[in-house]
């Protein structure tokens, strides 16, 4: 048995800029391992907090020293002496000292980055490398079928930023282009990087601005949400690929941020839709882009506008809650028994810990529904969902488009665990 003897934590910069935490596990071995937590910019209103300092004075407010406090001081030295192998013990202790459901005492950004440091340093105690550990721990757990095979997940690429990742052009936040499942990671990724560079080429051609946005997709200004969709195809054709067979395209809609007062406003409409407006929108452009992938198409509480899309396109369509769901096994269970959805995006921050985001994936799986690993919009290099993804058997993973490093540095693992599952699956 291994045993941690020290956790330390302290504050280091997510991709925007933005303070987080990083904690540091070391083991009665003497080997370190190391852990940062991202953050969102399109919450839902029902995450775990994120603990900030509000200390105008510092980084105008953003600043986690107290959440680093709360590790130093509070959370880790009631680890000490644990074994990092016994996540679900530690993770219950880490909830059981904050005591609230959302995590408001200790934030869910200090106990996540306690909770994957430690989830890292089970894995080399174990003799295990990250993803396969996390497997074993899904399958104590009963979290994952155990009899689908090991293989890396399929990308989901943002390469068109709008919403509020975006320059303020466009309404929807993300313009999704997503490989055939049955091509292999590498490939997938390097035909996808192909059509990345070719809708630069297009933005320029338009004379439209081609910098890039939070997740490293293009942040372009365009007239309309459907033109972002129609560079997305001329980007996969001119790339030599076909739509509908090497790619097929998707949407973050993000919907919290089209909704005010009851309505959506979108550029492509001039009035403003209810939910079944929106929905005829959603039909037209699924007959035209035919999406297969659609997340947060309404707003997080307009439940009944949720069920009735699933029921027209979800037989061909996932649709995904983020912000409907929040990684949150009350929100699952409810979009479950009212059949809002048919597919969830994980983000292991929006609950705080790595056992709660495994028991959530069991609730997802049972249900029958796709699983989608997710980044945030503000990143670290740690690549620790990556090998989550891979562990958990995800169907499809969500990093941002194949550019910036923070982004990379979770593409650039997968491509890591295929080479190493090509080498032991032989
Ligand atoms: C998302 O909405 O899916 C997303 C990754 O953005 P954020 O991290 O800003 O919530
Ligand atoms: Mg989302």
């Amino acid at each position: 048995m291994s045993k941690i003897t020290q956790v330390y934590a302290h504050e280091i910069l997510d991709s925007r800029g933005d303070p987080t935490i990083e904690t540091v596990i070391r083991l009665d071995s003497g080997q370190t391992t190391v852990s940062s937590v991202p953050s969102g910019a399109s919450v839902g209103a029902k995450e775990a907090l994120e603990l900030r300092d509000k200390d105008s004075r510092r980084f105008a407010g953003k600043g986690v020293l107290r959440a680093a406090e709360n590790v130093n001081q509070k959370l880790g030295p009631a680890l000490v002496g644990m074994d990092p192998a016994n996540q679900t013990e530690v993770d219950q202790k880490l909830i059981s000292l904050d005591g609230t459901k959302e995590k408001k005492n200790m934030g869910a950004n200090a106990i996540l980055s306690i909770s994957q440091s430690v989830c890292k340093a089970g894995a080399i105690a174990s003799g295990m490398s990250l993803y396969n550990w996390v497997s074993k721990l899904g399958e104590g757990m009963q979290a994952l079928n155990s009899k689908l095979p090991t293989r890396i997940p399929t990308p989901v690429f943002n390469m068109i930023n709008g919403g509020l990742h975006g320059a303020g052009n466009l309404d929807f936040q993300e313009f999704q282009v997503i490989p055939a499942s049955s091509k292999i990671f590498s490939e997938g990724l390097r035909t996808s990087v192909e059509v990345y560079y070719q809708i630069r080429e297009s933005l320029i051609r338009r004379g439209a601005i081609h910098s890039v946005g939070d997740e490293g997709g293009f942040a372009p200004n365009l007239f309309t949400n459907a033109d972002a969709l129609e560079i997305d195809i001329e980007a996969i054709k001119e790339a030599g690929y076909q739509i509908g067979e090497d790619f097929f395209l998707g949407l973050d809609v993000a919907a919290n941020s089209i909704w005010k007062n009851g309505s959506y406003t979108i550029k492509d409409r001039s009035n403003a839709l209810n939910g079944s407006g929106l929905e005829s929108y959603y039909e037209s452009i699924n007959q035209e882009y035919r999406l297969i992938y659609l997340e947060d198409p309404y707003h997080e509480e307009d439940w009944n506008s949720w069920r009735e899309l699933t029921a027209k396109i979800g037989d061909k369509t996932m649709v995904v809650g983020d912000d409907l769901l929040v990684t949150n096994p009350e929100r699952v269970s409810r979009a479950v028994s009212e059949k809002a959805c048919n597919a969830i995006l994980v983000k292991p921050n929006q609950i705080g810990t790595v056992t709660e985001t495994l028991g959530v994936i069991k609730l997802a799986r049972n249900a029958g529904w796709k699983i989608i690993v997710s980044h945030r919009s503000g990143e670290t290099n740690d690549w620790f969902i990556a090998d989550f993804a891979v562990g958990v058997k995800s169907d499809y993973v969500k990093f941002g488009a194949p550019a910036r490093g923070e982004r990379i540095a979770k593409y650039n693992r997968l491509l890591a665990i295929e080479k190493e599952l090509a080498a032991t699956q032989q």
